[in-house]
């Protein structure tokens, strides 16, 4: 398995409130949100708590749920006993590879993509204000790009005593990639053009540097992380060995 990341503070923002974890078959964005520095505070206790937990091969589901709600009751604590975060939250959009298949875990409006061959799709759903419009058929998803209120989550992690989580699988195929990213990059850029890059850029970290020199060109308003996933059949194979 073969991956890239960059995380970047953009061209507007004085801070960098999101992040990002990599480690063994786990791999994370965050995008925290908050006054001062809380949504740094946020994000980067989301992507300790997940690093920490055990997620067990044999039921990632229920130990990515987990997780997550640990994340949320940790971040969630720490706002009530610090006036300066009170209110603080974060996205959270995790990728468990296991046993053949992928596993994705998600709060807020960060994003996971598969891209297989010509085709890019978005597996995650935006739990964000204009997400339900376009689900609804309110809003297309060009007019959610450019909403006023685009940035308004109507799930986070942190902002209340229990959280709601989306975790789900899929079957992955041999040279699958997934993109995990933030609202920073899927804003500025059209779902096509990052399946274009990353189509033209075989090497996952040649595609991410690419993908946040676009973002930047164009404007970059916000911070802008993404993590790319290259799966080849050989990952199954080695896991077949350890097992
Ligand atoms: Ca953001």
């Amino acid at each position: 398995m073969l991956f890239g990341a960059r995380t970047d503070i953009g061209l507007v923002r004085k801070t960098n409130e999101d992040g990002f974890h990599i480690g063994g078959n786990l791999f994370a964005v965050a995008d925290g949100m908050g006054g001062h520095q809380a949504g740094e505070v946020a994000s980067r206790l989301a992507l300790e708590v997940l690093a920490d937990y055990p997620i067990e091969g044999a039921d990632p589901q229920s130990s990515l749920r987990k997780a997550f709600q640990k994340a949320n009751e940790v971040i969630y604590a720490k706002a009530q006993q610090d006036e300066a975060l009170i209110g603080m939250g974060t996205t959270l959009t995790a990728l468990f590879i296991a046993e053949g298949r992928l596993w994705v875990a998600h709060v807020g409006d960060s994003r996971a993509y598969l891209c297989r061959r010509q085709e890019l799709i978005q597996l995650t759903q935006d739990h964000s204000v204009v997400g339900e419009l376009v689900r609804n058929g309110d809003l297309s998803a060009q007019e959610a790009r450019f909403h006023p209120h685009r940035n308004l989550l109507t799930r986070a992690l942190g902002t209340a005593a229990a959280v709601e989580v989306d975790v789900f699988a899929t079957e992955w195929q041999h040279d699958d990639k997934v993109l995990l990213c933030t609202d920073g990059l899927s804003g500025p850029l059209e779902d096509d053009e990052i399946r274009q890059i990353i189509q033209e850029h075989d090497d996952p970290q040649r595609a991410v540097d690419e993908l946040i020199k676009q973002a930047r060109k164009r404007g970059a308003p916000d911070n802008v992380t993404a993590v790319l996933i290259k799966l080849a059949v050989q990952d199954q194979a080695a896991r077949g060995r350890q097992a």
